[in-house]
């Protein structure tokens, strides 16, 4: 038995990994499991890593019809003219990653969860204390597992509970995530737009029922950026005015704001412990890659786990809890570390700085090798 803390985009896929392994798992989750949460307008890349994985959990099927393919991606910094434009028929005939909107990919992996006759949903939970192999709930009383996971976000209880050190990063920011038709095609682009006061996607979306061509965007800015109430005709002109490659913009969605910090921990495992996800490591947006990252966590502790139950091994035991430790700790720290630094390289207003950072894109774009590193990256492969 494994109990899995958290039942967001992470810890409802490592549920359905294991149930395919035949291993038996409580989920809990301190939200109703039924009545559908809060509008979230978050717009997801999922790199072409994660599509295959998805695609082994069962649940690409049912994400496929509304996933909108990413055919190229481009760079800029804001005001200068050297783009980087990642192509993926420079790499072959798969997209570089899809957008899925949040509501569509969590409301997929519920409906798989609820059909496995391995997971038992204990929904509307308040955990008291967790102790190694037991967590202490006020509903469902004392549960015991050889293994509980952390998949509770990045305020993560068990990781609280096991006394994990955490260290988080605020940048000050926060980001502005809403959703815009627009005059003129997508053209399947994503674009990345740098400037001082913080970075600017444009993610293309699925057109609209209507047939009209649509994106999501994730603004970062100041904290006191006015974006919950500037009237939306100014919204959609200073949207206009940072990226007028689309026409006419109109909003077409509420908006959302999350604020902006990163986390590291020092460690992902304790006594039957380990942590998954948001827990374990959060990012900067700028690359839209933490959920990419919390599904590798998932990958590579299932396979753990599976070469746990091959020896008959104990799937709590310290040695496979190290051993995954050891798998996780490049890809968590290189990832935090790269989008961080990308965050304070953009940050600085400068000239030079800024002929440096130009020069830097076009270095990358000019040599094929160091291009192809990049978007192999980028596609999680
Ligand atoms: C603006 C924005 C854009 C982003 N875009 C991308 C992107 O394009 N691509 C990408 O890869 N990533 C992106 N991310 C990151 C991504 O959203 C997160 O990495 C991901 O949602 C984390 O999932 P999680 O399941 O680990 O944690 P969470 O989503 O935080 O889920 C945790 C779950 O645990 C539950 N929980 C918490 N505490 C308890 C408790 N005490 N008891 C029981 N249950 C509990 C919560 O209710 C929740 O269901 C973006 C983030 C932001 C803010």
């Amino acid at each position: 038995m494994v109990i899995i803390v958290g039942a967001g985009l992470v810890g409802s896929v490592l549920a359905i990994r294991l149930s395919q392994l035949g291993i038996n798992v409580q989920l809990l989750e301190k939200n109703s499991y039924q009545k559908p949460s809060k509008k979230d307008g978050r717009t997801i890349a999922v790199t072409l890593g994660s599509k295959k994985f998805l695609e082994k959990c069962e649940l690409w099927q049912d994400l496929e019809p509304t996933s909108q393919p990413i055919n190229e991606i481009r760079v800029f910094e804001q005001e200068t003219a050297w783009t980087l434009d990642y192509d993926h028929k420079d790499l072959g005939p798969d997209p570089m990653g899809y957008i899925i909107e949040f509501d569509v990919l969590l409301k997929a992996m519920h409906k798989k969860v609820k059909t496995s006759k391995k997971i038992k949903i204990l929904d509307n939970c308040t955990l008291e204390c967790l102790s190694p192999g037991k967590v202490h709930t006020k509903e469902y009383g004392i549960l015991k597992a050889a293994l509980v996971v952390g998949a509770d976000g990045r305020n993560s209880w068990v990781r609280n509970q096991v006394n994990i050190k955490s260290t988080s990063k605020e940048y000050g920011h926060k980001a502005l995530v809403a959703h815009f038709t627009h005059e003129k095609p997508h053209q399947a682009t994503a674009w990345e737009i740098f400037q001082p006061s913080g970075p600017f996607a444009i993610l293309p979306m699925r057109d609209t029922p209507k047939g009209q061509p649509q994106s999501g965007i994730v603004w970062c800015g100041p904290k006191d950026a006015p974006w919950e109430t500037i009237p939306t005709p100014q919204l959609e002109e200073q949207l206009m005015d940072l990226f007028p490659f689309y026409g006419k913009v109109t909003l077409n969605s509420q908006r959302w704001t999350f604020p902006i910090t990163a986390l590291t921990v020092d460690k992902v495992t304790a006594s039957r412990t380990v942590l998954v996800g948001d827990a374990a490591h959060a990012l900067h947006p700028i690359a839209g890659q933490g959920v990419n990252l919390g599904w590798r966590d998932v990958e590579h502790l299932t396979t753990v786990l599976q070469e746990a139950l091959e020896v008959g091994g104990d799937l709590g035991g310290f040695h496979h809890l190290k051993e995954y430790a050891r798998r996780r700790k490049i890809d968590h720290k290189s990832l935090y570390f790269f989008t961080d630094g990308l965050t304070r390289l953009y940050s600085i207003d400068n000239e030079f700085v800024s002929f440096l950072r130009q020069t830097g894109l076009a270095v990358v774009g000019k040599i094929p090798p160091l291009k192809k590193f990049f978007m192999k990256k980028a596609m999680g492969i």
